[in-house]
């Protein structure tokens, strides 16, 4: 096995042969392993000539492409720290990053250029990622000559800042290191046994640990390869499949996909698997996914701060509404957030992670990565769940998503999934707000479809199934629930948008 924890050896060691193709575009642009190697090394000679030192960052805020792939692992192989930034962000949002982070190079689309120069304002050195003009990384790169040697970096040295994706608050910067996302790619090329022979359709941004940590790392220590695709596009997706292996998705992907008619179990037939996470996948699209494809979504949890904890079993059962097993050199407990008791199967906890999976802490937050780290090394994750008697993980929700109904705690998630149980009922969020009586009430917002009972309805149906502090005091009907770019509900924008509701 490999001897080194340098990120980028982990690549480099699994090029299978320089000639081979690593990335292909949907419009047919290829690139070998061998450019991916030289691009990178460019980048590398480049950030250095513009004085880039070893832990030095490098913020990048482009649209997705195979160059930002390449900058990327040339900002490794630099010894630096690679910090990319949601396309999504405002340039006032760019603005706080940048200030928190103090990168010392900043890249961004050209067309942005503009937008961006006040909120880059403090940083030395602002490229655009490729295009003419001057000041490009591409053409920095361009000008480098040859290859250079890569910085070497221990273990515990930083490779990326990344930031979460800001579902429950103002996002924050998890600091990890060569040695988290190297042993996380081996293990996962194991765990999920990638080969070279593996081909798989990246729809994913590449600013979220998902899509750049997950899937490309993933592929590129098994010497595979990648159909890059900009952005989620079912019935590109489809017609990919014939050539691909593997699928990668958050669980938008999977309901996006289950609404094209040309889903069939042939058009599925050369892939070996499909893998959902992020984001909880509903027990019924995993069902409906195998009905309609003959393939069981294997379901794994994971999160900004910890890469990949816990996977479903690449042989064996995957069972719908769990996130399976922790992976190899992973420790997962559940534990009682109040006395931090260990707790036993089947009741819900905190959930709490530890092994080289996870981050060195929050940029700049000592206190905060304090009050989340335990003594004893394991890191507090703010995830709800338990673990059943076969030893499957199951997340309940976010301990800040938790609702305190008169005293009594209600979990959002089993509301959610008696609603969701209804005839009718496409989806729901049941989210606490404050109401004079109960202090917090339980408050459903469902999307219904044909067929989907009333307000009066709903809670009728729920009557007979639920206590009566866990039945909503509200059902509000939206089209959609809001979502990010990860497919994860916001329910912060949701209490935001009701809060008045039981005020008179
Ligand atoms: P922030 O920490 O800024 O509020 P975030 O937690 O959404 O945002 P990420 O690191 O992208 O940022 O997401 C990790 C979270 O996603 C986990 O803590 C968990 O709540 C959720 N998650 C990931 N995979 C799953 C899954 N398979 N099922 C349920 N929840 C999941
Ligand atoms: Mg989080």
């Amino acid at each position: 096995r490999l001897m080194t924890n340098h990120l980028f050896s982990l690549i480099r060691d699994g090029v299978p042969d320089p000639a081979k193709t690593v990335i292909e575009t949907p419009e047919g642009r290829r690139y070998a392993y061998a450019d991916l190697i030289a691009r990178a090394g460019a980048y590398a000679a480049a950030l250095r000539a513009a004085g880039v030192a070893p832990g030095d960052r490098v913020a990048v805020q482009v649209e997705k492409s195979p160059e930002v792939i390449f900058l990327y692992l040339g900002v490794v192989r630099a010894g630096a720290v690679f910090l990319p930034l949601n396309t999504a962000y405002t340039p006032a949002e760019i603005g706080y990053f940048l200030g928190d982070a103090e990168p010392t190079v900043f890249v961004c689309d050209p067309g942005r250029r503009e937008a961006l120069a006040e909120a880059a304002a403090g940083v030395r050195t602002i490229w655009t990622l490729d295009g003419a003009g001057g000041g490009s990384a591409a053409e920095a790169a361009d000008q480098q000559d040859g290859d250079v040697a890569d910085v070497p970096r221990g273990p515990e040295d930083l490779a990326a800042i990344l930031y979460t994706s800001g579902t429950t608050g103002r996002s924050k910067g998890a600091m990890l290191t060569h040695d988290n996302l190297a042993s996380n790619a081996r293990t996962l090329v194991d765990t999920w046994r990638f080969t070279a022979d593996d081909v798989l359709i990246h729809a994913l941004p590449v600013f979220h640990t998902h899509g750049l940590f997950v899937a490309t790392n993933t592929v590129l220590a098994s010497g595979g390869s990648m159909l890059f695709l900009p952005r989620l596009d079912p019935k590109l997706i489809l017609s990919l499949m014939p050539r691909a292996s593997v699928l990668m998705g958050v669980p938008t992907f999977y309901t996006r996909l289950l609404k094209e008619p040309g889903l069939t179990p042939e058009a599925a037939t050369g892939m070996r698997l499909f893998v959902s996470g992020s984001a909880p996948l509903l027990a019924e699209t995993h069902r409906e996914w195998q009905a309609r494809t003959g393939h069981a979504i294997l379901e794994r949890y994971g999160m900004t701060e910890t890469n990949m904890s816990t996977s479903n079993p690449y042989d064996g059962d995957r069972v719908a509404g769990t996130v399976g097993f922790p992976l190899p050199g992973v420790s997962l407990r559940v534990v009682d957030p109040e006395g931090g008791r260990v707790l036993g199967p089947d009741t819900v906890g905190m959930i709490e992670v530890k092994g080289r999976n996870v981050f060195q802490g929050y940029w700049r937050m000592p206190e905060k990565t304090a009050a989340e780290f335990r003594a004893d090394g394991f890191f507090i994750t703010g995830d709800l769940g338990k673990i059943d008697g076969r030893g499957y993980v199951h997340i309940v929700g976010r301990g800040k998503d938790l609702i305190i109904s008169g005293g009594f705690n209600v979990y959002p998630k089993e509301v959610e999934t008696e609603i969701d149980a209804l005839p009718g009922v496409v989806e729901s969020a049941v989210i606490g707000l404050a109401h004079p009586d109960f202090g917090e009430a339980v408050t459903a917002v469902v999307v219904g479809g044909p067929g989907c009972p009333d307000e009066a309805g709903v809670q009728a149906a729920l009557e007979n199934r639920l206590a009566r502090f866990k039945c909503p005091k509200r059902v509000l009907f939206v089209d959609e629930l809001p979502r990010n770019t990860m497919g994860k509900v916001q329910k912060n924008l949701l209490r935001e948008a009701h809060a008045g509701l039981y005020r008179d």
